[in-house]
């Protein structure tokens, strides 16, 4: 059965039914012609857009979707395209159907790859690449890492380019895939650019027999027809004109008149190389014709330009001249500043050769500033490239930097946390040890009441005592009398014996005081060799009484079993609570009593 032409698929789908199926064989329709008809594969693709968007039927939406961008990135409307593409992702997303995703990121990556801007464009294949991978699609994965070598090869980094290529196809086990085949026919190309001829011919010759295979005549063609050049360039005529015939016998036969063009070139050039240059001038004149009945402005000057130069070789200067002018004409339409300045710099030869050297120098100064231009593009892709390759390496050095950051950063916390809370932890202990310290040393505190070196009470508990006790007197309408007590010369006896001596005495005198007093009375070591007295219940008489017999005892003792030269006094100070509301002062008055003692000879009592 004879396949339905385009048209006729187009009317009949139109006008079926609005069903899923129907959508869906649009859609599938319109990639079809993505690259043939372009724009009615776009209107179709529209077309099924709306019937889904009537039906309600998502995959629909997201298909049609998908095929407009197809048909947008044939148009080279690459940022509409860009545009659908990612619309269509969004809901492939939704409904994680990863083939969906993986091609509409795919369509996004080309069309960042045409709008130059690589590093996007390579982050998306690299998305896309994970997800074939996911899926084990093999000749997928073989045309993402293909693409992502076109876009090395783009930046002028070869060598990468490559070695992609060559990852491309060592990944897939399906050694004669059509993906596989491409990417050697590929592979080719980078090799013959780069003058390895050999190489180059041996993957173009790898590729068509994958792609006759597949029956992929067309693709098998283009290989023999790069083949044909290449021996030409080797000087291998006879084995490059069997190519190049194999090329010209299925170009005609399937009616093909750009390759027929191209082909008609080859020849063209298979006999200048052999220097049959009227062969060669015929066979340009037809590729010429050719080129003129399909419009291809870019051809043609090629052609003219060939022509010009063959013209020039065999001096039929005025028609080299004629030639060249046109393709020059040409030039300036189409965007072919290479070609251009090619042309400008073999009729400033020409012209010099004529004598015209005012034209000479008129082209030279054409082809040299095209150059320059040519040059500074060259340098703005070069940085371009560097800047590319500086990102991208940036951004992997990022993303492992940010990786191995994170794991740090996740060990380091636990650490910093672990530490916070033994820190922590510690802190509590501490601050619980110091309060219990802090109690225990008051209660402590509290609970010494005695002098370490005498055994008697200390400051602390006969304040205390003394205050309980005059408010006792005072609300009771009680007496009671204090005394202070002071070892006469004592730094004397520090001096004069020894320190040992000093503390012994003191701890005889606390005795002697001690002995002294009766039961409900206090003693206590005021501070250095001072002492202070309590009598409750006594009067400020009877108070006095009690002191002289204690200063008396002091004297009399016998203070040579302690040192035979020592001998010790004691003055004191009395003063009673009878006339005082405060017990303060009753204090500084028995020490102005002590004073008075001292100063009026030293071992006595005064009141
Ligand atoms: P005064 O008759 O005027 O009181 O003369 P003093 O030498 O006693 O004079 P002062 O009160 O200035 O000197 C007291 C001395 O008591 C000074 C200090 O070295 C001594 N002292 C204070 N506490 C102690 C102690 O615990 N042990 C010893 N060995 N000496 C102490
Ligand atoms: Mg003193
Ligand atoms: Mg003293």
């Amino acid at each position: 059965m004879k396949p339905l032409n385009s048209e006729e698929i187009e009317s009949k789908l139109l006008n079926a039914p609005n069903s899923k199926h129907n959508i869906d064989l649009l859609a599938e329709f319109a990639f079809d012609i993505q690259h043939q008809e372009p724009e009615k594969g776009l209107e179709v693709a529209e077309r099924a857009h709306s019937m889904s968007e009537e039906l309600g039927y998502t995959n629909g939406i997201a298909v049609s979707l998908k095929a407009q961008a197809q048909c947008l990135l044939s148009l080279k409307d690459y940022h509409e395209a860009i545009e659908k593409a990612s619309q269509a992702k969004a809901i492939f997303d939704n409904f994680n159907n990863l083939n969906g995703k993986a091609t509409s990121q795919s369509l996004i990556a080309d069309g960042k790859f045409a709008l130059k801007d690589y590093t996007d464009s390579l982050t998306a294949y690299l998305d896309c690449l994970k997800i074939y991978e996911i899926l084990d699609d093999y000749d997928m994965q073989t045309q993402v890492l293909s693409k992502i070598g076109n876009i090395y090869a783009n930046v002028g980094d070869y060598r990468t380019a490559i070695s992609y290529q060559i990852k491309a196809i060592s990944g897939n086990p399906n050694k004669i895939s059509i993906e596989v085949g491409k990417v050697l026919k590929k592979l080719a190309e980078l090799y013959h650019q780069s003058g390895k001829l050999l190489a180059s011919l041996d993957y173009l010759n790898k590729a068509a027999i994958i792609f006759k295979k597949h029956n992929q005549e067309s693709s098998c063609v283009d290989c023999y027809e790069r083949m044909g050049l290449i021996l030409i360039q080797q000087k291998e005529f006879r084995k490059a004109e069997q190519w190049l015939m194999k090329t010209h016998e299925f170009r005609q036969n399937t009616r093909d008149d750009e390759g027929l063009t191209k082909s008609f070139m080859n020849y063209a050039r298979y006999y200048k190389d052999q220097e049959d240059f009227d062969q060669a001038i015929s066979m340009y004149i037809q590729a010429l014709e050719k080129a003129s009945q399909i419009q291809k402005q870019g051809l043609i000057a090629d052609i003219r330009y060939a022509l010009g130069q063959i013209y020039h070789l065999i001096h039929k200067d005025q028609q080299a001249i004629e030639e060249y002018n046109q393709a020059l004409l040409i030039c300036s339409q189409v965007d072919k500043m290479n070609l251009c300045s090619d042309i400008h710099y073999s009729l400033s030869m020409l012209n010099e050769t004529q004598d015209n050297l005012k034209e000479a120098l008129f082209h030279f100064k054409q082809h040299y500033d095209i150059n320059h231009k040519i040059w500074r593009d060259q340098k703005e892709l070069e940085s371009k490239n560097i800047l590319f390759k500086q990102e991208v390496e940036e951004s992997k050095k990022e993303a492992e930097i940010y990786r191995l950051k994170n794991v740090e950063l996740a060990d380091a916390n636990n650490e910093l946390k672990m530490i916070t809370l033994s820190l922590e932890e510690a802190n509590r202990e501490k601050e619980l040890l110091l309060d219990r310290l802090r109690e225990q040393t008051e209660s402590l505190e509290e609970l010494v009441i005695f002098d370490g070196l005498t055994g008697l009470a200390n400051r602390r508990h006969f304040d205390e005592q003394f205050k309980y006790e005059f408010l006792r007197a005072k609300r009771y309408g009680r007496t009671l009398s204090v005394a202070l007590a002071d070892i006469d010369f004592f730094k004397k006896v520090n001096d004069t014996f020894s320190h040992q001596v000093g503390d012994d005495v003191l701890k005889t005198i606390a005795r002697i005081f001690k002995s002294n007093c009766r039961a409900g009375d206090l003693v206590a070591r005021y501070g250095g060799e001072e002492f202070v007295f309590l009598f409750t219940e006594t009067s400020l008489e009877n108070a006095v009484l009690a002191c002289e017999k204690i200063r008396h005892s002091v004297q009399i003792y016998d203070w040579d079993t302690i040192h035979e030269e020592l001998k010790i006094t004691v003055s004191m100070g009395v003063a009673n609570s009878d006339n005082f509301e405060n017990q303060e002062d009753l204090v500084i008055l028995s020490d102005q009593k002590l004073y008075e003692a001292k100063n009026n000879g030293r071992n006595q009592v005064k009141k």
